[in-house]
């Protein structure tokens, strides 16, 4: 019997539980109010000397994020951590993303280079690392990218060898372009190790043989120190090991799934610090003898802003409520003591990979919808934009990289298909709970009151089931087609991508704007206005790719169709112009 799997079951989250910026209580006001006061009056004041490369001021910051809790937010306690929950860490990094550069490096450090130690090392590993990590007293980097491997990353030559009689490893090679190397007191380094392949080891800064190259000349981020790390014949003592020997690609994968997340919320701060600035621009520049935030064009340059910042963040607020069950698990497993390395890497690893589409499909959305959005708050600035006096100016430049690294946003395309086909080999998705999506049988807008929201959520879940359905049939269709091979047909896999992608963000945006019909905030007050343009967006951004893939692989899709917005956009304008003073 011919099998047919619906590749988007991934969606079927229970709406109701999922995770949104405005379901919170006052402590998480309060955490995001601590992370906002320190980025205001510690670090923006303190931009001029991180990004003439003034060490000694990034470091006293690392040390004040440490004493305030903003780096270890959701660690155990035992680690240093607050241990608070999961809408207390996004709030944080999302906040700390308005830092540009310096919101890079904390961003790595707390992310992609903490969290081998915290899943994949041992006790005595997590204990003697951790507190210091989460203090800020010590900066930790990743170093995994090579100068001929980059996204071809697990191919690098860095290679280690076992000294038996020495009981050490001795590890040479060079990594390239490593986040914080020249502050970084350790390293998690990963290497080919003789006959076993690529391992992971944690290596100190101060060991003999480690060196690190001349600071790069980067276009932005320049308060995010980068620079090659050198390894001459260094002996680390075999507890530096991380994990199991000759799995470190395991490791460097599956803490990539959620450095990838938390890069969505970088770009995420960057993109609302952009919609500020360029707002109160507006609304302070006078030409034809009137602000120019009076033009329809300018308005609706900051509607579409906004708008394309409340889709990327609905996804990855939601994204991150899907991912919570498996970082659980993965911890729960990291802490038993009765499993093997290699069972525990393989499993750890495995919990760690659950949701890879939705982390990579985040990472895209929120990196392009940044470099829109930075990229128009420029345009509003006109000529000053250009002019490194303004800071948007340098968030222009600073926002280049983020398309580029954890991955590139290529990459990312061809890891959100890869796991969708293969979920659907599975017959399932690890992201998916319950059916209760509009994917599924029930409808968000059934249980709004009539009006005007509701039957905006009515039009628009119409289309994204008829999206869904489409997809579906698109995938099958190429499947069948291509086989195994699908992959590598990337034309085909980027219009899918973008397709799964817009698809996300609307249900995300609907699922969003539905929980707060009752609640407080813009997601209540212009939830009809947001759900219309998401709508719109995902038919723009998300149809038109669906039907090139479509027609590439000779299926027919019809019913797809969308609002007019232009009146939604003024509304959002106006409300974003209202809220900036
Ligand atoms: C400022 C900065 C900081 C960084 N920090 C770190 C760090 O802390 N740790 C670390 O390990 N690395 C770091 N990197 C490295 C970064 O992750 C790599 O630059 C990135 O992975 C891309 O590799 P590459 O630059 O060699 O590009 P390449 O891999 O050479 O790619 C070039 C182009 O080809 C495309 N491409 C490559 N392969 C494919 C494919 N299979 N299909 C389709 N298109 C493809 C890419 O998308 C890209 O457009 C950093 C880089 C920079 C610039």
């Amino acid at each position: 019997m011919r099998r047919t799997v619906d590749v988007t079951q991934e969606f079927h989250l229970g709406f109701e539980d999922a995770l949104t910026p405005e379901r919170r209580s006052d402590e998480h006001d309060l955490i995001e109010e601590t992370a906002r006061s320190f980025v205001g009056r510690d670090v923006l004041p303190r931009m001029e000397a991180l990004e003439s490369g003034d060490v000694a001021v990034l470091k006293a910051l690392y040390r004040k994020a440490g004493e305030l809790g903003l780096i270890g937010v959701d660690l155990p306690e035992k680690y240093g951590g607050l241990e608070l929950d999961l809408l207390s860490s996004l709030l944080v990094s999302e906040t700390l993303g308005e830092t540009a550069g310096f919101g890079v490096s904390i961003n790595i450090h707390s992310g992609v280079a903490l969290h081998p130690i915290l899943y994949f090392g041992d006790e005595a590993q997590r204990s003697s690392y951790l507190p210091r990590l989460a203090a800020g007293e010590v900066i930790a980097s990743y170093a995994l990218t090579e100068p001929d491997a980059g996204s071809d990353a697990l191919h690098g030559k860095t290679s280690a060898r076992l000294d038996e009689a020495r009981k050490c490893y001795v590890l040479s090679g060079q990594k390239q372009w490593i986040s914080n190397a020249r502050v970084a007191g350790v390293f998690v380094v990963f290497a080919q190790l003789a006959g076993r392949g690529m391992t992971a080891f944690v290596v100190d800064r101060d060991r003999p043989g480690v060196s690190v190259g001349k600071e790069e000349n980067k276009v932005g981020i320049h308060a995010s120190p980068t620079a090659s790390l050198i390894l001459d014949d260094v002996e680390v003592p075999a507890s530096a090991l991380l994990g199991a020997r000759g799995h470190g690609h395991r490791i460097a994968l599956s803490v990539l799934n959620l450095a990838r997340h938390k890069m969505a919320l970088y770009a995420l701060g960057q993109t609302r610090r952009a919609i500020r600035i360029a707002a109160a621009y507006a609304k302070e520049r006078r030409q034809f003898g009137v602000p120019i935030a009076s033009f329809g064009m300018i308005r609706e340059k900051l509607g579409y802003m906004a708008a394309r910042y409340f889709v990327a963040r609905s996804a990855a607020y939601r994204t991150a409520g899907e991912l919570a069950p498996g970082k659980k698990r993965a911890l729960d497993l990291a802490f038993r003591s009765d499993l093997e390395p290699e069972e525990k890497v393989r499993s750890v690893a495995s919990a760690l990979s659950s949701c890879i589409a939705a982390c990579s499909l985040n990472k895209v959305l929120a990196t392009e919808v940044q470099a829109f959005v930075i990229d128009e708050a420029v345009q509003i600035h006109g000529g000053y934009g250009y002019m490194e006096d303004y800071e948007i100016a340098r968030m222009y430049r600073d926002a280049r990289i983020t398309r580029i690294f954890e991955g590139t946003n290529e990459i990312n395309r061809l890891a959100i298909v890869r796991d969708l086909i293969s979920s659907r080999a599975r017959e399932a998705s690890a992201c998916s709970s319950s059916a209760a999506s509009p994917g599924g049988s029930a409808s968000l807008a059934a249980a709004l009151p009539a009006g005007r929201l509701r039957a905006t959520l009515e039009g628009a879940e119409q289309v994204l089931r008829a999206m869904k359905k489409g997809f579906d049939t698109v995938v099958e269709a190429a499947v069948a087609r291509e086989g195994a091979r699908l992959v590598d047909e990337q034309p085909l896999v980027r219009r899918l991508a973008d397709a799964h992608m817009w698809m996300y963000a609307l249900e995300s945006a609907l699922v969003r704007v539905a929980l707060a019909a009752d609640g407080r905030g813009v997601a209540r007050d212009l939830g009809a206005e947001f759900a219309a343009v998401a709508w719109a967006d995902a038919v723009r951004h998300g149809v038109t790719p669906l039907l090139e893939a479509a027609r590439h692989v000779g299926v027919k899709l019809d019913g797809l169709d969308y609002p007019d917005e232009i009146g939604q956009l003024q509304a959002i304008a106006e409300y974003v112009l209202d809220k900036v003073r």
